[in-house]
């Protein structure tokens, strides 16, 4: 599985480029695996929070970029540190002492053949709780089917339809041609599934984030989701975009022309135009997130607490290591 990464193409990008030998492509990563960070958190959706919380794992570098990435620290400019196969299983591990419903790998299309070997030896080690693959779904089947052994849950975005758009906010214009067939691949291998006390143990729930001036990009997400997933996978609506200072590209300045500078919050009237189009498409199951302009959740990972400590905890983090949860 190793050799996928040289020469790489695990993901669209198809760069090619040879990643055991240290080379890098798009994701800026080599074949190590480097984490930025590991929390409890509590600010996933409901069935996945659950009472103890999700055990977020971090992967630093990312294949898709996203201009306005609220994670841009570890996604773009490279915070992490490299672990072992045998440090990645105690950190499954530990989350799972530290009381997490599951293992929410964040970020990790670029580390596939890693995160499906550590997962592998977490599970021969005692790890026991859902796995979760929290991706951007700018993914492969070909490369998802490596980790499909391992995993329970799957939680991609739908972040566009529209080709113009994939271009302008991440050098993507096969964005969507790739992220439905990574979707629809993902809903025929996990049926949902929950336990008595909804959570859920198996299944897909797709995210989508209102992006302000783009509402027309999220009608279509939503007739999509209508269409195609209604009755096989839970949709998650995201009202919380935030511009983020220091984000590459961000603000007031788009590389391209177009209305949306993506300078500020999600408008009301925007808001209720997009719960309206959840009623028109007759979607139910899923989530919406309140209307809160507020910055408190943006993360800082040059922090040992890179959230707010009412949304997270930490456990694990790239620079201070356990800190004084579990010794050096
Ligand atoms: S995983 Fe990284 S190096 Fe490999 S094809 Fe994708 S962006 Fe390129």
């Amino acid at each position: 599985m190793q050799t996928r990464y040289s020469p790489c193409t695990l993901c669209p990008r198809n760069c090619g480029a040879d990643r055991l030998g240290g080379k890098t492509g798009y994701c800026k990563e080599t074949a190590a695996l480097r984490i930025a960070a590991a929390t409890i958190h509590r600010g996933e959706e409901p069935p996945i929070t659950g009472s103890g919380g999700s055990g977020t794992i971090f992967i630093s570098g990312c294949n898709l970029g996203c201009r306005f990435c609220q994670n841009y620290q570890i996604s773009q400019e490279g915070l992490g540190k490299a672990l072992s196969p045998e440090a990645f299983v105690r950190l499954c591990l530990v989350l799972q002492e530290e009381g997490a419903e599951n293992i929410n790998l964040v970020t990790g299309s670029h580390a596939v053949p890693a995160l499906a070997a550590g997962i592998t030896a977490a599970r021969s080690q005692g790890l026991s709780i859902p796995v979760l693959w929290n991706s951007s779904a700018y993914e492969l089947p070909s490369t998802l089917s490596l980790m499909e052994s391992v995993l329970d849950l799957y939680l991609p975005d739908l972040k566009t339809l529209d080709p113009a758009l994939g271009a302008r906010f991440f050098h993507a214009s096969d964005y969507p041609e790739h992220a439905q067939k990574s979707i629809l691949w993902m809903l025929e291998k996990r049926p949902l599934r929950f336990t008595g006390a909804h959570r859920l143990v198996s299944g897909v729930l797709i995210r989508h984030l209102v992006l302000p001036d783009y509402l027309e990009s999220t009608k279509t997400v939503l007739q999509w989701f209508a269409e195609k997933a209604q009755g096989k996978a839970l949709l998650s609506v995201m009202m919380q975009y935030t511009p983020v200072p220091g984000a590459p590209g961000e603000t007031g300045n788009p590389p391209n022309p177009g209305p949306g500078k993506l300078d500020r919050y999600v408008h009301t009237q925007e808001y209720e135009q997009v719960l309206a189009w959840l009623d028109a498409f007759a979607i139910t199951e899923g989530f919406y997130q309140e209307l809160v302009p507020d910055t408190g959740w943006i993360p800082d990972f040059s922090r040992f607490q890179p959230f707010s400590s009412d949304l997270s905890r930490s456990v694990w983090h790239w620079k201070e290591g356990y800190g004084a949860i579990a010794g050096p």
